[in-house]
This record gives structure tokens, C-alpha cells and sequence, in this order.
């Protein structure tokens, strides 16, 4: 075994804790790189609602907009640019309080037909513009162990892109089921399933990237940031879970989670 020219017998400590510390620096590069390249994204992300913004608020000021129509969709253009940089500050810090792990989870029992039924009813609205159906096969009786702001969040981001990329008159379904029933590794399988404009196979890999989107004219026009899968991922992840997702263009979309009925005890 030789390293820089130097022969290393196997019994030499010293080498061993050497080639540990270089790996060590592999991964903090790498980390860094990806810090890196967020902070290049969130820039990004931040600058073009402001520069929206301003651009239309200059526009304002100069004094050449006469015609109040005119006006007002300039206002509303400000209005919603507003709201979107609101809304993506939101999820970039919430992103960053997940993965930094300074808010680990808090487990209780939650009723989940209650937890659902709740998300539905702020949707319903977004829905309801759309002609959109949102049905539930949900099981009356059934707890699960989470946490439930965490639970709530995974659920409204799912359902929301449901509606977001359905077309007006679709049907957006939510379903539960028990998996190994009374088994050893009890879960529940979530399904959210829409049909909707579905996504390329050649995206659906980088789907839960973050700021990945299909199609940012048409994510940006529903409001979206971009982040809302990628923090869907983690949470399922601190929960233990999986997610997957089963797509076809034209027809719709299905997330589909799987989730331990139970805190997973380490
Ligand atoms: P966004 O804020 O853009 O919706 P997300 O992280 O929630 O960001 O989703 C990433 C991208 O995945 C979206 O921009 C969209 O292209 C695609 N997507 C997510 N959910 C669906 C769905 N139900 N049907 C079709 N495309 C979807």
C-alpha cells in the first residue's frame, strides 16, 4: 500500500486517520458546493418577483399609465409579485429549519380523517374555481403516529399541486389504506391522485429537486415556488416514510407515501 510515495504498512494508525480526515473534507466540499449553488438558486429565485416589481412600480410612477383598467393589472401584477416573494421566503426558511434539524419532530396520535378533512377545507375554495371534485377514501377510525403541523404540511403541498395542475372539471382523489394489517411493520399508504396535465417520464427523476419544475411559466402562473416537493421529501423522510410518484402526460399524476402507523422507535 503506498500513499504519496510513501509506503503505508497496514498497522500504521497515524496514515489510517489520515486518509479518514481527507474523506471527511470530500464531503464538506461537497456540502459546500451545495450550499453554494442554493444560495446561487435562491438569488435567483428572489430577484425576479423584485425586479417584477419594480419594473411595474416604475412604470406607475412615470406617470404615462393613464387608463385606471390598465392601472389596476399593473397593481395586481405588484400585488401578486408580492405575495409570491412572500410566500417563497416562507418556504426557504422552512426548508432551512428542516434540514438544519432544529425542529425535530413531536409525535402524537392524530386522528386522520380530522387532519385531512381540515387540509380539504382550506383547498376547497382553489378547487371550487376550478370545477375541480376532491374526493376522500379515508377510514374513519384511523390514528396515526406524526407530527401533526408536519403531516398537515406534506398533505396541503400534495393536494395543492393536484389542484394547481389539473384542468377545470378534473377530480383530484385522496385515499388511505392500512398496509400489513396487525403485522410487524404496520403503514399506511396514502395515495393523492389527480387528472391532471401529468409530468414527462424524463422529469419525474428530479421531481423532488429543489426549485425543479416542469414548466416555470405555468408553476410561477400557479403561484408555485418550486420548493414545495422538496420539502414534502424531507418530512417524509423524518418520518420515516417513503414517496414515489406514477405519472402520465395528459391523463394525471399519483404521490403516492407510505407512512409507519407508529413512531418508529430507533
Ligand atoms: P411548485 O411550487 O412549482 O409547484 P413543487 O416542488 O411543489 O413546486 O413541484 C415541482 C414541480 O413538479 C412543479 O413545478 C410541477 O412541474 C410538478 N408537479 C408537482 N405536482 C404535480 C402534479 N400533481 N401534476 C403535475 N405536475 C406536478
Amino acid at each position: 500500500l503506498h500513499f504519496d510515495g510513501v509506503p503505508m504498512s497496514e498497522d500504521d494508525e497515524s496514515y489510517r486517520g489520515m486518509l479518514f480526515l481527507l474523506q471527511d473534507v470530500t464531503d464538506i466540499r461537497r456540502l459546500e458546493r451545495m450550499r453554494s449553488e442554493f444560495v446561487a438558486n435562491v438569488s435567483h429565485e428572489l430577484k425576479t418577483p423584485i425586479a417584477a416589481v419594480k419594473g411595474f412600480a416604475e412604470t406607475l410612477l412615470a406617470g404615462g399609465v393613464k387608463d385606471t383598467e390598465t392601472m389596476r393589472s399593473f397593481l395586481q401584477i405588484i400585488y401578486d409579485e408580492a405575495d409570491r416573494l412572500n410566500r417563497l421566503i416562507g418556504d426557504i426558511l422552512e426548508l432551512s429549519k428542516i434540514e438544519s434539524k432544529r425542529a425535530p419532530l413531536e409525535y402524537a396520535p392524530i386522528h386522520l380523517k380530522e387532519l385531512l378533512d381540515s387540509v380539504v377545507e382550506v383547498l376547497l375554495p382553489a378547487a371550487k374555481k376550478k370545477s375541480i371534485v376532491l374526493l376522500q377514501e379515508v377510514p374513519e377510525h384511523l390514528f396515526i403516529e406524526g407530527d401533526e403541523d408536519r403531516l398537515r404540511q406534506i398533505f396541503l403541498n400534495l393536494i395543492s399541486n393536484a389542484i394547481s395542475y389539473t384542468l377545470e372539471g378534473g377530480r383530484v382523489r385522496i385515499a388511505a389504506e392500512v398496509l400489513n394489517e396487525g403485522g410487524e411493520h404496520e403503514a399506511i399508504r396514502f395515495t393523492v391522485n389527480d387528472t391532471g396535465i401529468g409530468i414527462p417520464k424524463k422529469d419525474l427523476p428530479r421531481i423532488f429537486e429543489r426549485f425543479y419544475r416542469v414548466d416555470k411559466a405555468r408553476s410561477r402562473g400557479s403561484g408555485g415556488t418550486g420548493l414545495g416537493l422538496s420539502i414534502v421529501k424531507h418530512l417524509v423522510d423524518l418520518h420515516r416514510g417513503t414517496i414515489r410518484v406514477e405519472s402520465k402526460v395528459g391523463e394525471g399524476t399519483s404521490f403516492i407515501l407510505e407512512l409507519p402507523l407508529m413512531h418508529p422507535v430507533e
